[in-house]
């Protein structure tokens, strides 16, 4: 943000393959907000790369939106039936505009964020700049983390707490479901909006999405992971001679796992740092041909050993598959597979890109058959209540929509959650 209103630069690919330094050093001005996208709603483009920037009567204003609106499409169309019109497919593009029409009429930024809000269903963490002025608002259930801390600059804004240890900050405490914040120069002012719903955190942050290191609404998510890994190692025990971590996000709970069972850990696959996470590339090609790329197996680790595998999650069950066979083709006796989360049965409509049920490896198969698809000796997936147990909120502070197809809030043709009790769900 400069005198001359908002500057936006935008580009493809990692943050930085995206954002040339010399661009960078050019931006002029106190404020600013930053977004990496990871593709949900809306093609994987340019027209849809944040912040999203508007012009208004009132100044400019910019959004970086993580999450996704489920009720996106009946805002569209019913906007459209009154002449408004949109240049992309974006749920994001949807609330700038509604902001800006709203903020044209009350001149005032926090209750017009507050309209807006209420207006939204699905999950929502958003920092917006108005004119000059920053905000960063938590959707009602605060399923997608949001945090504020203190830097050398200034107050700012993150999903995830590392951001303020990468910068020398410090964490303050996490936004609260529901709450806008805005960022003074010496304050970060709280403003209830009274929308709050309860809380349904999303349970994949702690298992694969957000760093290890990151501390999400009071959980340190390594402390959260391992606690996993030794849920794990009690509910699915194997005779086996070394754990192998599938690198990165499979390390902590691998560890855990090791610690409980008493079996030695060992790093049998090398990650090629340079190569990004496999799940969040949109294209299965792309996802497949990473794979080979980025693991190489230490044979000197593996060879006639019993192997347990232990990752985070399993989705499609390509990765999976493609590492079980890389284990074997390196001599391994056996491969057993450990999982630090229940199967995934049900899409995801809050902001995570697991869209179907056709894609799932767990969709219509039984546990064994699974282990089957995957060339695997045997297979464990931690139960629902034990993976609720590790993380140590009470179940009904969490979203299990994608485990147990009972959502925190109502979507067409899905239940909402609570209708069965949790260990009912196999
Ligand atoms: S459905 Fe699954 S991935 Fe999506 S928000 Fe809920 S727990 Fe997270």
């Amino acid at each position: 943000m400069h005198n001359n209103g908002i500057k936006a630069l935008k580009g493809m690919g990692l943050a930085h393959q995206a954002l040339r330094q010399d661009e960078l050093r050019n931006l002029k001005g106190d404020i600013g907000i930053g977004h990496v996208r990871y593709s949900t709603m809306g093609a994987s483009n340019l027209d849809h790369a944040q912040p999203v920037v508007m012009s208004t009567n009132y100044g400019d204003i910019a959004l970086a939106h993580n999450g996704e609106i489920v009720n996106a499409d009946h805002l569209r169309d019913e906007l459209k039936k009154k002449g408004w019109a949109f240049a992309t497919s974006s749920d994001s593009e949807i609330i700038i505009r509604l902001l800006a029409n709203d903020i044209s009429n009350t001149g005032d930024p926090a209750r017009s964020i507050r309209n807006v809000m209420s207006l939204l269903n699905g999950s929502y963490s958003m920092t917006l700049m108005v004119d000059n002025r920053v905000f960063a608002i938590r959707d009602p259930y605060g399923m997608r983390p949001l945090c504020v801390g203190r830097t050398k600059e200034g107050y700012a804004a993150a999903s995830e707490s590392v951001v303020f240890d990468t910068l020398g900050g410090e964490f303050m405490r996490d936004v609260e479901p529901g709450e806008l914040v805005e960022l003074l120069p010496g304050e970060v002012k709280s403003i209830k909006t009274g929308l709050a719903k309860g809380r349904a955190h999303c349970m994949f942050e702690w298992v694969y999405i957000a760093r290890a290191d990151s501390c999400l609404d009071g959980r340190l998510v390594y402390d959260v992971r391992r606690k996993i890994g030794q849920r794990l190692a009690i509910e699915q025990p194997v005779e086996a001679d070394v754990i192998v971590p599938v690198p990165d996000s499979g390390r902590s709970h691998s560890m855990g796992y090791a610690e409980k069972i008493g079996i030695p850990y060992s790093e049998g696959l090398m990650k090629n740092r340079y190569v990004e996470r496999t799940f969040i590339m949109p294209d299965q090609t792309d996802r497949s041909t990473g794979v080979m790329l980025k693991l190489n197996p230490l044979k000197s680790v593996i060879k006639d050993k019993r192997i347990v595998l232990v990752d985070d999650s399993i989705v499609r069950g390509t990765t999976m598959r493609q590492i079980v066979q890389l284990v074997r083709n390196a001599g391994a006796k056996e491969v057993h597979v450990r999982v630090g989360s229940p199967p995934i049965r049900a899409p995801c409509y809050f902001g995570i890109d697991m869209k179907t049920r056709d894609q799932f490896a767990a969709t219509g198969r039984t546990v064994e058959e699974i282990a089957k698809m995957l060339t695997a000796d045997s297979l464990g997936y931690i139960s629902i209540e034990g993976l609720v147990d590790a993380i140590g909120l009470n179940a009904n502070d969490l979203c299990l929509g994608c485990l147990n197809g009972e959502y925190p809030l109502p979507v067409e043709g899905e239940k909402v959650r609570f209708q069965k009790k949790l260990d009912s769900f196999a």
